[in-house]
């Protein structure tokens, strides 16, 4: 584990330009690329740095399969992926190794060749691989694929390291990180944002960007703003130490792998996620629909305790009151031992040679989900001076560096170089056709 990053005792710097609301990827990166540029950033984490999905996801940073609306910010991040562990000095675990999804049947092998014509515009390197290919690349698999959707230039990075340090490189460029410190809500003055509210005390500032991930909705909620996203339970292991069957990253039905630095795997089920009914899909759900169909084949609905602490959790409160950010410190939510053991049963059978691994650790995460699982980098035009960088659904470790830099320059008023019109908030409200691009 990464040493601790931010710090719990500081004071808060009575102003910024900028307050971000989390200390996930998002936060961090956008604390990282404001303060590299001289934009004065106070980022105010509820927990501990990284505690929720930046820590706790598979490690793909990938652009194979993504949302066309995405590629220009996930090609960027793995630009700066690449240089970001020497521009800062410490190795993120970044390692351009690939990743491979392989192909159950002769119609995933259709899916992928979709995706490949938005490959070949962008002229990424991502390849369609016949079974043979498929077999020389993963020589120590014992499955029948029918082939693979490849890209060899995505990767991998060590989600434990990955967010603490460019917190800590934030840090060195001036960027106030205030762990154990939740932001309440917001002061106004003639309707535009004067100030941000931490259990602290107040931060007078003009820009207030949350980066709350799984709690955005909800903090929005309390502004009177809807935010829709639902989150999703995924589960995940990693094993001790094991021979090498990939260096990179292999996605199938059965079972998805990462190698790790420390010689062993990520592991999680291919092919289940569970989808946890909330108070919020009362809210939002007819908003999923259309990924509710698309899904619906390896979706896990399941009604849990979570239901009733949602329903009871209060969405409203003042700035003087303790709020619900401040009670869950770290979201942990248990993981699912059935999901897992059929994942880890699957790897063993898949990989062979891996039939002696054991497990060291299980964990689970909830993921923010929106309903085209395209995250919100945006403006919220009703409160001058709020912004969201929220819903990444699922994907948003690979893209978080470049995610960083587009809101760093939404709020820091540099050139925009990256296109943000697909992350708008206003796509939910006017009229758009708003669905997932694709089950890739
Ligand atoms: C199991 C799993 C596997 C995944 N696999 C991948 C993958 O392989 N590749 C990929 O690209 N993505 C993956 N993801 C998704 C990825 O992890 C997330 O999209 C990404 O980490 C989101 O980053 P974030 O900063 O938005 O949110 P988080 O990392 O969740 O950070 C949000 C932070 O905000 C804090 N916060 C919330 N409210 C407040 C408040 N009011 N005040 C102060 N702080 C607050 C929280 O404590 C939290 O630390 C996976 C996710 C999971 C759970």
């Amino acid at each position: 584990m990464a040493e601790a990053t931010g710090n719990s005792g500081a004071t808060l710097p009575p102003s910024v330009d900028v307050v971000i609301a989390g200390g996930g990827i998002i936060g961090v990166s956008a604390a990282y690329y404001l303060a590299k540029a001289g934009v004065s950033v106070a980022l105010c984490e509820k927990g501990r740095i990284a505690g929720e999905q930046s820590s706790r996801n598979w490690g793909y940073v990938r652009q194979q399969g993504r949302d066309p609306a995405e590629l220009p910010t996930i090609m960027e991040s793995l630009r700066l992926w690449r240089g970001l562990g020497e521009e800062i000095g410490e190795d993120l675990g970044f390692r351009q190794t690939g990743v491979i999804y392989a192909a159950e049947t002769e119609a995933d092998m259709a899916s992928y060749e979709s995706w490949l014509e938005i490959a070949k515009q962008y002229q990424l390197d991502t390849k369609l691989i016949s079974a043979q290919e498929l077999k020389a690349l993963l020589p120590d698999a014992d499955h029948k694929w029918a082939g693979a959707l490849h890209t060899p230039s995505d990767g991998r990075a060590e989600p434990k390291k990955a967010a603490p340090i460019i917190a800590r490189a934030a840090e060195r460029l001036g960027a106030h990180v205030v762990t154990d410190c939740a932001v309440r809500g917001i002061e106004t003055e003639g309707g535009r944002l004067s100030a941000v509210v931490t259990e602290r005390g107040p931060i007078k500032t003009g820009t207030l960007v949350v980066a709350g991930g799984a709690w955005s909705t909800l903090f929005c909620r309390n502004l009177g703003i809807e935010l829709p996203a639902l989150n999703i339970r995924s589960s995940v292991l990693r094993t001790s130490p094991a021979p090498e069957v990939t260096d990179g990253a292999v996605w199938s039905k059965q079972v998805a792998i990462r190698r790790r630095e420390d010689g062993g795997y990520t592991v999680s089920h291919g092919y289940a996620t569970e989808f946890l009914v909330t108070p919020a899909l009362l809210r939002y759900g007819h908003r999923f629909l259309s990924a509710y169909k698309m899904e619906r084949k390896r979706l896990r609905v399941r009604l849990k305790r979570q239901f009733l602490d949602e329903l009871l959790r209060p969405t409203h409160w003042r700035n003087d009151e303790v709020t619900p950010f401040e009670k869950t410190r770290v979201l942990d939510p248990p993981p699912n031992a059935t999901i897992l053991n059929e994942a880890f049963a699957n790897l063993k059978s898949v990989y062979p040679v891996l039939k002696d691994v054991t497990v060291a650790e299980r964990w689970a995460g909830l993921i923010d989900v929106t309903p085209d699982a395209v995250p919100v980098i945006s403006p919220v035009d009703s409160i001058p001076g709020l912004y969201l960088a929220s819903g990444f659904s699922g994907h948003g470790f690979g893209i978080g560096p470049g995610a960083g830099k587009v809101v760093a320059e939404m709020v820091g008023g540099g050139p925009q170089t990256i296109d943000r019109t697909p992350f708008r908030y206003s796509r939910f409200f006017d009229g758009s056709d708003v669905r997932p691009w694709s089950p890739v």
